[in-house]
């Protein structure tokens, strides 16, 4: 991609090098709480001692900088990338948005490493990237762009553009509403109904990726090979292929996210669109 010297987006909050602290746990005191210390602490890799002060110390709240001073400068090359990206989906949606007669509110991005706070719970590295509905925010710890090359096969900076861009897409659901009307409908129905709804939420995402791509290349930001690395991301993080590793078989029913064949599919039909409508994945057989 072509994103060096580009503006990056102001939308970008940037926690890394700051551990998790006071108000908002998910778990509270008592056992949980510690449960919750000792999780944190094998994520950290701190000393759980050292996270109970931070749990306990209510008078501040939110995330306190540590003091090791491990934060990366905020301006390193893989942040910048992401705030370019960010910002570059600003302009693309804001542009959709605007045609369409609305007005579209950017989500913020944060960074972190390990684990932060969200309103829907602690987030962690373990999880990969996520999208909060409750904040709107997008949660990504930079190291999950290493796993994607070297667990997943997907190197390349469109690869990871196409996450962040996914991630987006989660975010537009929240202000079409689609969210919501997939939650409602999940806890009315059963569990392969439920997972069926995910499946289908997942690839509209991808496909919104896949409109933003559309998008960045008309705007001269994709080079040769960015389209074919895009699709590869998408092919490693199907359903299928993640089971086949972890667990040697494939259980559709249990899919989540859609298989490797499907999400290519829907991120390629967001790609050669450019438009939202065409990404109607729960109207598809
Ligand atoms: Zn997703």
């Amino acid at each position: 991609m072509r994103w060096q010297g580009r503006e990056g987006s102001g939308n970008v909050e940037d926690r890394r090098g700051s551990r998790v602290g006071g108000v908002g746990l998910p778990l509270g005191g008592g056992i949980g709480g510690i449960v919750l210390v000792l999780l944190l602490s094998a994520v950290t890799g701190q000393n759980p001692l050292d996270l109970i002060g931070a749990l306990g110390g209510g008078t501040g709240g939110g995330v306190q900088v540590d003091p090791s001073g491990s934060a990366p400068p905020a301006d390193d090359p893989q942040a910048q990338f992401v705030s370019v990206v960010l910002k570059d989906t600003e302009d693309t949606f804001g542009q959709i948005f605007q045609q369409a007669g609305g007005a579209y509110q950017p989500p913020a991005l944060v960074l972190f490493s390990d684990a932060t706070q969200s309103a829907c719970g602690l987030g962690q590295a373990a999880m990969g990237p996520f999208y909060c509905p409750g904040d709107q925010k997008v949660y990504i710890d930079l190291s999950f762009f290493r796993d994607l090359d070297e667990r997943f096969g997907a190197p390349g900076d469109f690869a990871q553009a196409y996450v962040v861009a996914h991630e987006v897409g989660h975010h537009i659901q929240t202000l079409t509403g689609l969210s919501e009307k997939v939650n409602a409908a999940r806890q009315r129905g059963d569990e392969v109904a439920a997972n069926q709804l995910s499946v289908r939420q997942e690839l509209q995402a991808d496909c919104y990726a896949g409109v933003w791509g559309n998008h960045a290349a008309a705007r001269g930001l994709l080079e040769t090979g960015d389209v074919e690395e895009g699709l590869r991301a998408a092919a490693a993080i199907g359903d299928d292929r993640l089971q086949k590793q972890s667990q040697g078989r494939v259980v559709p029913e249990s899919f989540t996210h859609g298989s490797s064949e499907q999400r290519v599919l829907w991120l390629r039909r967001g790609l050669e669109s450019g438009q939202l409508d065409a990404c109607n994945t729960f109207s598809a057989r």
